[in-house]
């Protein structure tokens, strides 16, 4: 697959639909597969922690979330098509389990959100195999049986909806111990899905505007995007000094 390597990160160009055949062929594959949909926000903590940039780089797939990193990947050169957001992404890898018969199982948000997910969810694929659920908030020394309950469910996919950088590291660290062969990494997917939270109108998605949507309905992430505007500047002067493969 092609990668663009935006300020270190190296995002595969893939459009919604790849990512999604992608990940199902992960399901066939005899390993534990990592996949993060780092946006701009991610990409600036890639550039400030050099650790976290070889945690990112080191994942089986890369999607470009947010306008941000579809326009670096168009600075570079090196256009990636559409943003593929890890909701998008998921909704379309259901829609093919709801056939394949696959085990998913959902883990984060708040106590009963994945619950809620797990209903709202059979409601559109009457067919999908959830084959357990769990929230997302946890003590450091209940996480191994975390990782049992999940292997003991015998999910092949897993939903990991703890926000950015927590699911990444999360999944970064229990890899090894996992025998799902797909971690998605899908920040507040589960919220939306059980209906908590509502998406951008598309037309604000359209234009590019989704980031602008969410500060008018959470305001309070205000310092968080302010790594949008840095992110654009940081590429625009030093993005062309990372080497493209
Ligand atoms: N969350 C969680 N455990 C935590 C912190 C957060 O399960 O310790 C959940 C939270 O309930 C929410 C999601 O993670 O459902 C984070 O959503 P957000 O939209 O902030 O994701 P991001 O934009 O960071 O990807």
């Amino acid at each position: 697959m092609d990668k663009v390597n935006i300020l270190g990160v190296k995002v595969d160009m893939v459009g919604i639909d790849e990512a999604a055949d992608k990940i199902m062929e992960f399901l066939d594959e005899d390993k534990v597969h990592a996949v993060f949909t780092p946006n701009s926000e991610i990409i600036m903590r890639a550039y400030r922690d050099a650790e976290f940039c070889k945690l990112l780089n080191g994942a089986d797939l890369l999607t470009a979330d947010g306008i941000g990193v579809v326009y670096a990947s168009r600075i570079l050169k090196k256009p990636i098509n559409e943003r593929a957001a890890g909701y998008d992404i998921a909704r379309k890898v259901l829609k093919k389990m709801n056939d394949t018969g696959h085990k998913l199982f959902l883990f984060g948000g708040k106590p009963g959100v994945a619950e809620e997910a797990k209903e709202k969810l059979l409601i559109d694929y009457p067919n999908l195999n959830i084959v357990g659920t769990r929230n997302g908030y946890f003590k450091s020394e209940e996480e191994s049986e975390i990782v049992e309950e999940i292997n003991s469910s015998g999910a092949d996919m897993l939903f990991v909806c703890l926000g950015a950088p927590k699911q990444e590291e999360w999944i970064n660290r229990n890899k090894e111990n996992l025998k799902v062969r797909a971690a998605l990494g899908i920040g507040g997917s589960l919220d939306v899905f059980a209906g908590r939270v509502e998406r951008a109108p598309e037309i604000f998605c359209k234009l590019g505007l989704e980031w602008f949507y969410r500060l008018l309905k959470e305001p309070w992430r205000i310092g968080r995007m302010m790594d949008l505007p840095k992110f654009a500047v940081t590429v625009l002067l030093h993005g062309k000094k990372y080497k493209q493969d």
